[in-house]
């Protein structure tokens, strides 16, 4: 089937979804998209999306769907909830999963898909809303290698690097392995910024040098931004970043793999989000962190 005949439907336009969305239209592909605050869809629309009036809506007549949501109960809802994708996938649909889920509910929705014979490819991302713009997210795939070469074309359209992972399950796994490592670094940045502010050493003196050593990473540059803008609009709210770790945590509990640095840093994402701060970013973990180190961060 030509690219231009096959359409998608976009559902989750959220910080990352929106972007990712847009991208998709600039792409070329016919889109539907929907989201639950419905004022989200405004920009898609006014570039040329279809507005659909519900998830349903979202998925008639769409050769794939790709989910945009925040985390396991979102995407339970949008896909088998009142309105939801599954009671408009049409027969040989693709729906491609993006948001950081459990491999769990990975395996419950490509089972339930499957009896009303609609694929399903997990594909959660790395990188930050700014590659999302970029459409340069990286991808991580897990489901069959057939699906996935069908839906490619599509991928392609918000992600510079792809990778096949394996069957249902492996790419959420590996993703949320690599969030573990994400949160653990961000700690470990809340921690150095206040050591070193707390001695008097610049800001800009600890991230040149951090910079041009072998500790510079994309983790580091986001903990810079986050501390240079103070105020700005978050990118990665902080409940993500404790939905991640605490999927990862469960994760290991069923394997009994010991993580004791991982949870030590939920300890404090879940601290900072029951300060009602988990709509904030970084700049939340750094207020705690400097609040307990007796020291002011802005100033
Ligand atoms: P976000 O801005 O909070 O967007 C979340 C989306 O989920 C919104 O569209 C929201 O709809 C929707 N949603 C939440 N609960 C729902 C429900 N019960 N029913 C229907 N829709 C629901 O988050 P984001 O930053 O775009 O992140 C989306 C996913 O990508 C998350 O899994 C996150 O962990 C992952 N991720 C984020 C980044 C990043 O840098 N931001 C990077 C990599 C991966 P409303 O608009 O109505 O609230």
């Amino acid at each position: 089937m030509a690219k231009k005949r096959m359409k998608v439907g976009f559902v989750g336009l959220g910080l990352m979804g929106s972007p990712m969305a847009m991208n998709v239209l600039k792409a070329g592909w016919p889109l539907r998209v929907w989201n639950r605050t419905a004022d989200k869809a405004e920009p898609l629309v006014a570039a040329g999306a279809a507005r659909a009036a519900t998830a349903t809506d979202a998925a008639r007549g769409a050769d794939f769907v790709i989910v945009m949501v925040a985390d396991d109960t979102a995407l339970d809802s949008v896909l088998f909830g009142e309105n939801g994708l599954s009671r408009g996938l049409k027969r040989g649909a693709i729906l491609i999963n993006c948001s950081t889920t459990s491999p769990a509910i990975s395996f419950r929705a490509a089972t339930a898909l499957r009896s009303i014979s609609v694929r399903y490819l997990e594909a959660p991302v790395m990188r930050s809303v700014q590659a999302a713009r970029e459409g340069k997210l990286q991808m991580l795939v897990g489901g069959s290698r057939e699906d996935f070469q069908k839906a490619e074309a599509v991928l392609k359209s918000v992600a510079s690097d792809i990778h096949h992972i394996g069957d249902i399950g492996k790419a959420s796994t590996l993703k949320l392995a690599l969030s573990l490592v994400a949160a653990t670094m961000i700690q470990a940045f809340a921690e150095y910024f206040v050591l070193a502010r707390k001695t008097g050493i610049p800001f800009e003196t600890m991230m040149d040098v951090l910079k041009v050593g072998p500790l510079d990473s994309q983790p580091f540059r986001y903990a810079e931004q986050v501390v240079v803008n103070p105020g700005a609009r978050p990118s990665f709210y902080l409940k993500h970043m404790l939905k991640d770790v605490n999927l990862a945590m469960d994760l290991a509990r069923q394997m009994d793999v010991p993580m004791p640095l991982t949870s030590e840093v939920r300890q404090m994402l879940a601290a900072a989000k029951n300060l009602d701060r988990g709509d904030e970013d970084f700049a939340a973990l750094l207020d705690l962190m400097a609040g307990w180190a007796g020291v002011p961060m802005r100033g």
